[in-house]
């Protein structure tokens, strides 16, 4: 099942594709990460072998893809791509391992989604290059070991908490990427009108910026919706075509999208503003738990309006302030 609805039409991809910075230093933001991505991968090309395994931890759309390509491309090295739900059997992994050049990148996008048979063959391959092959069945079964080309694991994930410990432990350094703050998403669409030859003002920019949920992703999708705005009124991409535009999407204020909002709309009226556990809140609004706790509550957290208690999720004043309601227990306070 899909983490989040995506429109992910083919001119939505594309779209994605033709914006991807090529290099660390076209990457805008993450400035902790960069310059460990950066620092490993010199090592790397200094002493000449493989860069160690990297795992990429964060929501959705904030890089990781984008990351794992980069680390190709400055080390100059092949990019093999896969995911986690793609690989539902060990044989489905032995296979793409064997086929892998030396020094090949492999990224494998939800890796907390591989099987277990697969997991558990994947710690073998990225501490010693080997994999052991069962062949036969009961008694007379027996391992084949397979040596492999030395690779480079790019592991992504949004649920690094799902990952069983010897998995994590195998990968030299985890990044963890955060939300971007307004002036970096400022710069991720100033880079992207300018590569879209969209000529946009500095306040248009801010006001995209301030809704796109911390996340570049959103951002650019943002700015094709103005785009395209602009294009069919024959207007320029100014603030009256982004309020109008962002108006059109039911783009909030704070940038919360539809289950965003279902999210808070169920925890504050059904609820009272909670406690409330996270199962009952996913259900409640018909989604899976691990989307509403990697996708929804991060962001909700980060800006605010909810927090995390041990009897469950609270809804904070803010939150109450934003959509406009007054607690049960308050009413006709
Ligand atoms: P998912 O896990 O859902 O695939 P992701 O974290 O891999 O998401 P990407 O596909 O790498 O996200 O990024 C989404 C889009 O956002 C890309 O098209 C890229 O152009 C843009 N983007 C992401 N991070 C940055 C950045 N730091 N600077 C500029 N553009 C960025």
């Amino acid at each position: 099942p899909l983490l989040r609805p995506v429109p992910e039409s083919e001119a939505e991809l594309a779209f994605e594709g033709a914006l991807r910075p090529q290099s660390l230093s076209e990457f805008v933001g993450q400035r902790k990460v960069r310059g460990q991505l950066e620092l490993l991968l010199k090592a790397a090309a200094l002493q000449n072998r493989t860069p160690d395994h990297i795992l990429l931890a964060g929501p959705p759309g904030l890089g990781k893809t984008t990351l794992a390509m980069i680390v190709a491309h400055e080390s100059g090295r092949p990019l093999r791509m896969s995911s986690g739900p793609a690989i539902q059997h060990a044989g489905d992994l032995a296979a793409l391992l064997s086929s892998l050049t030396p020094g090949e990148i492999l990224f494998i996008d939800e890796i907390h989604r591989m099987a277990r048979s697969a997991e558990e063959m994947l710690y073998l391959a990225m501490e010693d290059f080997r994999i052991d092959i069962m062949v036969g069945k009961g008694a007379g079964a027996t391992s084949i070991p397979l040596e492999l080309a030395p690779f480079t694991l790019v592991g992504a994930t949004t649920r690094s908490g799902l990952l069983p410990n010897p998995l994590r432990d195998r990968f030299g350094f985890t990044a963890h990427l955060e939300f971007y703050d307004n002036a970096e998403l400022e710069q991720v669409l100033r880079r992207a009108a300018q590569l879209l030859e969209l000529p946009i003002d500095g306040r248009a920019l801010a006001e995209i910026a301030g809704r796109c949920r911390g996340t570049p992703r959103i951002a650019n999708r943002l700015l094709r919706r103005v785009r395209d705005y602009a294009l069919v009124h024959g207007s320029d991409a100014g603030l009256t075509a982004v309020h109008a535009a962002l108006e059109l999407y039911d783009v909030d204020p704070l940038g919360l999208d539809r289950l965003d909002r279902a999210v808070m709309e169920i925890l504050l009226t059904r609820f009272d503003g909670g406690p409330v556990g996270l199962n009952t809140l996913a259900v409640s609004v018909g989604e899976e738990s691990e989307t509403v706790e990697s996708v929804v509550e991060p962001f909700l957290v980060r800006i605010g309006l909810i927090t995390r208690t041990p009897r469950g999720r609270v809804a904070t004043r803010e939150a109450w302030q934003h959509f406009g309601l007054t607690p049960r227990s308050q009413e006709g306070l």
